[in-house]
């Protein structure tokens, strides 16, 4: 086979002229390919474009990142979700320049080695920056794969993901690096869709068994849908006089460190009655308080509300003010901190919180 017929060479020449316009595709920079690569995991492109220049221009090497506090990078991280990321990006960062003099390591095994570091991003970053032919297999280079090959497997499925390293291998040798792994990428993202995907105008069509047997949308499998349970979370909004009561979430586990208010969780998929939902409060404002005169129904009032889905659990929040004053005394200051609430936004939330803290703050 001639080599310019070669499907790695079809999709290379679709995909100079097809290609999205996008920040990280400006630069040869392994730190900000590094970081793009990051924000992408989970987060859509359109968000990531969003916060992608402002966070370059808050720490535009990769010594900017290892010198700030791991409060700066959250704050900036702030509305792209998945601290944990950020967390290792800064953990990472701060190991490049102890240990490697400040140069993002052009060694797959090395790269690897970082915190926060999996396959996926030690190939997307060794071979765009630095031309390496090391493969990188996202969702969308698994579904190409799945069905360039008519696989009948899931995404999951650790036969579907060695077909897709191997394919990319294979066609890694046959192209640049950089412009095989972004194209590939690309036709996942914007020809070769979940659903609907585009065969006519897609430069693989000739070869591809799914498309052959017009049944593109088949690979890979479906899986089976996440059960996702719901959790209804009542929160207190409680001002006084020096600011509004905030807590800092735990060391580990989900929004690790962030900001939120006080706020007691109801049992997974449970819908609290109203009772319940005072009873919950009542427990929450004792935790707060400690022991004293608890409020009545008649004292709480909703004043905000809203709904985050994460990948594996849906919050609905509501947030309660009380007609009741207390004094800070009793305020327990390992758990609890008064903020000026001028300053609230100063601190990193969650998203969910920061949506309720736009309403809180017009109250
Ligand atoms: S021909 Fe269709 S199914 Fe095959 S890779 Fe292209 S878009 Fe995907």
């Amino acid at each position: 086979m001639a080599s310019s017929a070669h499907p790695a060479h079809t999709l290379a020449v679709w995909y100079q002229k097809h290609q999205r316009r996008l920040p990280w595709r400006q630069t040869r920079d392994p730190y900000a390919i590094w970081v793009s690569e990051t924000m992408l995991q989970q987060t859509r492109v359109d968000t990531v474009r969003l916060y992608y220049p402002a966070f370059l221009q808050r720490f535009p090497t990769v010594q900017h990142l290892a010198a700030a506090s791991e409060t700066e990078v959250l704050k900036a991280w702030e509305g792209l979700g998945y601290y944990r990321r950020a967390r290792h990006l800064h953990a990472a960062a701060r190991q490049v320049v102890a240990c490697h003099h400040g140069c993002i390591p052009a060694d797959p095994v090395q790269f690897r080695a970082l915190p926060g570091v999996g396959p996926y991003t030690a190939g997307a970053v060794m071979s765009i920056a630095f031309d390496l032919p090391v493969p990188a297999v996202d969702g969308n280079v698994l579904r190409v794969t799945a069905r360039w090959l008519g696989l009948a497997e899931t995404a999951a499925s650790p036969r579907l993901r060695r077909q897709a390293e191997a394919l990319a291998a294979a066609w890694l040798r046959e192209v640049r690096p950089s412009l095989l792994t972004q194209a590939l990428m690309e036709l996942g993202a914007t020809v070769c869709t979940p659903r609907q995907p585009r065969c006519s105008e897609c430069p693989l069509r000739p070869g591809c068994q799914a498309a052959a047997a017009g049944r593109a949308e088949a690979f890979p499998l479906p899986v089976a849908p996440r059960v996702r349970p719901h959790v209804w979370v009542g929160a207190l909004w409680i001002e006084t006089p020096l600011g509004v009561v905030v807590q800092r979430r735990p060391e580990r586990g989900l929004l690790a460190r962030l900001w939120q208010l006080p706020n007691i969780e109801g049992e997974p998929d449970e819908v609290p009655d109203a009772r319940r939902r005072f009873d919950l409060l009542q427990t929450l404002w004792q935790q707060v308080w400690g022991a004293g005169c608890v409020p009545q129904p008649a004292d709480w009032d909703c004043c905000a509300a809203d709904r985050h889905e994460f990948t594996h659990r849906t919050w609905t929040v509501e947030v309660y003010r009380c007609s009741r004053q207390e004094s800070l005394a009793c305020l327990d200051p390992d758990k609890y901190e008064v903020y000026p609430r001028d300053c609230l936004t100063e601190l990193t939330w969650p998203r969910v919180y920061q949506r309720l803290l736009a309403q809180l703050l017009r109250l």
